[in-house]
C-alpha cells in the first residue's frame, strides 16, 4: 500500500513527539507500506513567525499579533510584504520536516525531507492563501522507489514565477490530501491530537463522541462552520478525487474517523451528526435602508468589491418605505466593512445608520439526514429556549441550521444542542 500520513503541529511540537512520530513512520514502513509523510510546523511556530512580522510593522501590527495581515490577505496588504511573509512562515515546516527525517534515520529508517519546491508542489500566485495547481511527481516517485520515507514540508508551494507561497492556515492538511490524490495513495491519514472527528469540539463538550464515519459533505460543512480539525479545502479536494481520509490520533493506534462518500456511509446514522462553533464572525446592521430597487445591491456590491465574504443575510419586511438589513462578516474584516459602508451614497443620503457587534458567535448543527427530516430547526430553537439563549439570526441550508447568539452563550449553546439532539448517546 502507498500511504500518506500527515502529522499536525502538536504531534511534532517537541523533540520527544518528533521521535514518537519517527517510530510510527518506521513501523509503518516495516509493515511493507510505501510512505509519504507531511508535517506541519512545530506547535505555535507559525503564530510566532506571523507575530514577529507584525511587530516589525510597528504598534498597529503588534496589536494584531498572530491575527495580523496574514489572515487579512484580502485586505489589499502590500504584495511585496505578503511575499516575504510566505518566505518567512514556510520555514516552520522546513524545520519540522528535516528534524523528522533525521529522527527516522536515527532509528534505522531511510528518509529524505523535501520542501515545497523540491517536491514539485505548484500553486497559483495568491500569497498567504494559494491553491495547488499541480504536483510534479518525478522526484517523489524516485525517492519512494529508492525505498525512502519521503518527509514533505506541508503548507507550501511555488508559484509560476518561482516564489514560495503558502496555503492558508491549516494548509498542511491540503498538502497531504493533494499528495495522496496526485500519487493515487490508498489512504490519507491525518494524525492529530484528538482521536478523530467528534460530534463537537471535545474541548468544549467533554461528552462529545468520536464519529466512526462522516461523509465528505458533512465534513466540509463542519469545517466551514468552525470545526478546525481539517482545513476545508483539504476535504473539498478529497471529495473531488475520492481520497479516503482517516483522521486519527498520533499518540495511539485506535481507529479514528473515516471521511467517505455518502454511499458508504451508515444509513442508520442520526439526523444531526455534529455541532460546530465559529467565534470569528461579527454582525453588521444597517437601519432605515430605503426600500427601493438597488439598495441591497449597493451594500453587498461594495463589500464584494473589497473582497469581504458575507455569510448570513437578513432583510426585514419593509415598514414605511424602509427596512433593516443585518448580515455577518468575518470579524477580521469588520472594521473595513464599516468603513466601506460609511462611504456609500445610500448611507450619506438617507437616515441609514450602521451598527456593528463583534461579540457574537455562530453555532451550527450539521447532518445529511436533514434532507429528509422535517422539524430539525424547530427542535434546535426549542432546545436553545430551554436554556434561555436568545437567537439573533438564523440561516438554514439542506444539511445545516446555523444560529447567531451572544458570544457569552456560545459554548453553552453548543452543549445544549449536543445534549438536545442526543449526540452523546451511543448509536
Ligand atoms: P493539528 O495541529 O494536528 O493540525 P488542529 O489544532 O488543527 O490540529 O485540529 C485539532 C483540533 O481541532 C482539536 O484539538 C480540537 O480542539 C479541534 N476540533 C474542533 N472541532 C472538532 C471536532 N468536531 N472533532 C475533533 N476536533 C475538533
Ligand atoms: N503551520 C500552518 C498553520 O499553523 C499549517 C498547518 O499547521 O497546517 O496554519
Ligand atoms: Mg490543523
Amino acid at each position: 500500500m502507498l500511504l500518506v500520513q500527515k502529522f499536525g503541529g502538536s504531534s511534532v511540537g517537541t523533540l520527544d513527539r518528533i521521535r514518537a512520530c519517527a517510530r510510527r513512520c518506521v513501523e509503518t514502513r516495516a509493515q511493507g507500506h510505501s510512505l509519504v509523510v507531511v508535517v506541519s510546523a512545530m506547535k505555535g511556530e507559525t503564530n510566532r513567525l506571523i507575530t514577529l512580522a507584525n511587530e516589525l510593522l510597528g504598534p498597529s501590527g503588534a496589536e494584531r499579533g498572530a491575527k495580523g495581515p496574514y489572515v487579512n490577505a484580502a485586505g489589499g496588504e502590500d504584495r511585496a510584504y505578503q511575499r516575504e511573509l510566505d518566505q518567512l512562515v514556510s520555514t516552520g515546516e522546513k524545520v519540522s520536516a528535516s528534524l523528522l527525517a533525521m529522527a527516522i534515520q536515527r532509528q534505522g529508517g531511510a528518509a529524505i525531507s523535501l520542501v515545497g519546491h523540491q517536491l514539485g508542489m505548484k500553486t497559483d500566485r495568491v500569497f498567504t492563501n494559494a491553491r495547488i495547481t499541480s504536483i510534479d511527481r518525478g522526484r517523489l516517485h524516485a525517492e519512494l522507489d529508492a525505498g525512502k520515507i519521503v518527509v514533505c514540508a506541508g503548507f507550501q508551494g511555488l508559484d509560476p514565477e518561482g516564489n514560495i507561497t503558502t496555503l492558508g492556515r491549516g494548509g498542511s492538511d491540503t498538502s497531504a490530501v493533494a499528495l495522496a490524490a496526485g500519487l493515487r495513495a490508498d489512504a490519507c491519514e491525518i494524525l492529530t491530537d484528538v482521536d478523530g472527528v467528534y460530534t463537537t469540539d471535545p474541548r468544549i463538550e467533554p461528552r462529545a463522541r468520536k464519529l466512526d464515519r462522516l461523509t465528505y459533505e458533512e465534513m466540509i460543512e463542519l469545517a466551514s462552520l468552525g470545526a478546525k480539525v481539517l482545513q476545508i479545502r483539504s476535504v473539498e479536494l478529497a471529495m473531488q478525487h475520492g481520497v479516503p481520509v482517516h483522521v486519527r490520533s498520533s499518540l495511539n493506534n485506535r481507529e479514528g474517523t473515516w471521511i467517505v462518500s455518502e454511499s458508504v456511509r451508515n444509513l442508520q446514522a442520526p439526523v444531526v451528526r455534529g455541532v460546530a462553533l465559529d467565534r470569528n464572525e461579527a454582525k453588521v446592521t444597517l437601519t432605515n435602508v430605503p426600500d427601493v430597487p438597488g439598495s441591497v445591491a449597493q451594500i453587498f456590491g461594495a463589500l464584494a468589491t473589497s473582497g469581504i465574504v458575507v455569510d448570513m443575510i437578513i432583510q426585514n419586511a419593509s415598514r414605511d418605505g424602509s427596512t433593516d438589513v443585518t448580515f455577518t462578516v468575518p470579524e477580521k474584516d469588520l472594521e473595513r466593512s464599516v468603513q466601506q459602508l460609511s462611504t456609500l451614497p445610500l448611507v450619506a443620503e438617507s437616515s441609514t445608520q450602521i451598527l456593528s457587534d463583534a461579540a457574537i458567535c455562530k453555532i451550527s448543527i450539521v447532518g445529511v439526514g436533514m434532507r429528509t427530516h422535517a422539524g430539525v430547526a424547530a427542535r434546535a430553537f426549542e432546545v436553545l429556549s430551554r436554556d434561555n439563549i436568545n437567537i439573533q439570526m438564523v440561516s438554514t441550508s439542506e444539511i445545516k441550521v446555523s444560529v447567531v447568539v451572544d458570544e457569552r452563550y456560545g459554548e453553552l449553546a453548543v452543549r445544549s444542542l449536543h445534549d438536545g439532539f442526543g449526540l452523546d448517546e451511543a448509536t
